[in-house]
């Protein structure tokens, strides 16, 4: 019979009733490295955890099934899953088309293995269409785009770029960490490859470490997996059987970040310490048709500036429901100083054309009861306001 449940539906249920042995209901963590052959020849399925786990294909399976894909691997962390895409989408000598204003370790991992003369790399900002069609007649080998960006919430064309970036031959990959599949499916916009710092909203805890490549075809899945197994870049099984367990609260989880950060991005709006408020759920937000159009909600981020850094200061000093810390999509809300944390591995001058400025702060809005959120931040900016 048809599987007739919705994709969130069947992440909440994914591996219930898998275990034949026991009939557990949530299925067991497998930490075995190896697996045994029932004769030469005959491979057990599994044969050494580096290549393949039960455990680790689940939740693959899982995200896979979430985002359209044809498969995934899982992979250490957000930045092992880059590193894969990188050893097998990115030829030496090639030109790597990434965003100016892309996550700060993105950033440098690119811009690193291009000082090393691996490729050249170009940082482009694809919601301009002349800097894309200026950057796409270069013909890159690859494209990798997020949408939104960070820390400015500016929304790309996803099906217009990726349309134009195929035309000219390059594989595109979309960082779809910011959303989640919940709220965007690249592949579903045409994407070839989805990135994901599993860290962030599909776990949603803020106790794994993780990543995941995804890929639209069998192809393209087979290749991932096989530079993730050469390099040593999957994750491992605990890690993998706790996200898994977050994934099953994910439908919630992004409701309550999408309607906290939206209570949030208003106060912000109206009141007089807030220079600008970058969220794209606003209506008057530049980003907020194209993420209706290509978006199941506005997503749990958001940033605001504020005068200058003793603004920024004041304001920090004294919240008590947002930690300061870098990281975001855990259930907790998180404030950060983008210029002196997030993005300090960009120099002045690259935050400066990518729009960070000293004043500015970043929200990731967690699941908390909106009220006690929006006096804690009315507070903060209350005193932001006095000098
Ligand atoms: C956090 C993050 C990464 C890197 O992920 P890690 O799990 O920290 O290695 C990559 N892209 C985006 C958009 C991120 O937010």
């Amino acid at each position: 019979m048809a599987d007739r449940r919705t994709r969130l539906t069947r992440a909440t249920q994914a591996g219930l009733a898998w275990d034949q042995q026991h009939h557990a209901v949530v299925p067991p963590i497998y930490l075995s490295t190896t697996y045994a052959w029932p004769k030469p020849g005959e491979s057990p399925g599994h044969e050494y955890s580096r290549s393949s786990n039960p455990t680790r294909s689940l939740l693959a399976d899982t995200i896979a099934d979430l985002e359209s894909g044809a498969g995934a691997e899982i992979t250490a962390s957000g930045m092992a899953a880059l590193t894969t895409l990188v050893a097998a989408f990115v030829p030496g000598g090639a030109l790597v088309a990434i965003p100016h204003d892309c996550y700060g370790g993105t950033w440098r991992l690119f811009s690193s293995l291009a000082r090393k003369g691996q490729f050249e790399v170009a940082y482009v900002d694809f919601t301009d269409p002349v800097a894309t069609a200026a950057v796409l007649q270069r013909k890159p080998a690859l494209v990798l785009l997020e949408s939104p960006s960070n820390p400015l919430l500016r929304i790309t064309d996803l099906p217009t770029v990726i349309d134009a970036a195929h035309a000219v031959g390059a594989t595109v990959a979309v960082d779809n960490t910011f959303l989640s599949p919940a709220l965007q499916r690249p592949i579903e916009l045409g994407a070839d490859i989805v990135i994901h710092s599993t860290t962030k909203f599909l776990n949603g805890h803020s106790d794994v470490v993780g990543g995941a490549v995804v890929g639209a075809t069998a192809e393209i899945v087979k290749e991932l997996r096989w530079w993730a197994n050469c390099l040593g870049t999957p994750g491992g099984a605990l890690d993998s059987y706790l996200t898994l367990r977050g994934i099953r609260t994910l439908g919630v989880r992004m409701k309550a970040h999408c309607d906290n950060a939206q209570a949030l991005a208003e106060l912000l709006a109206q009141h007089p310490a807030v220079k600008a408020t970058h969220y794209p759920g606003l209506s008057d937000d530049p980003g907020h048709d194209l993420a209706r159009q290509q978006q199941d909600g506005f997503g749990g981020m958001l940033s605001f500036e504020l005068n200058d850094l003793a603004a920024a200061k004041r304001c920090l000093a004294g919240l008590t429901c947002f930690s300061l810390a870098e990281s975001l999509g855990g259930v907790e809300s998180l404030i950060c100083h983008p210029a002196s944390m997030t993005h300090a591995a960009m120099p002045p001058e690259v935050q400066a054309a990518a729009g960070i400025s000293d004043g500015m702060l970043r929200l990731a809005a967690g699941i908390e009861i909106i009220d006690d959120l929006l006096y804690d931040l009315r507070a903060g900016l209350d005193r932001a306001r006095r000098s």
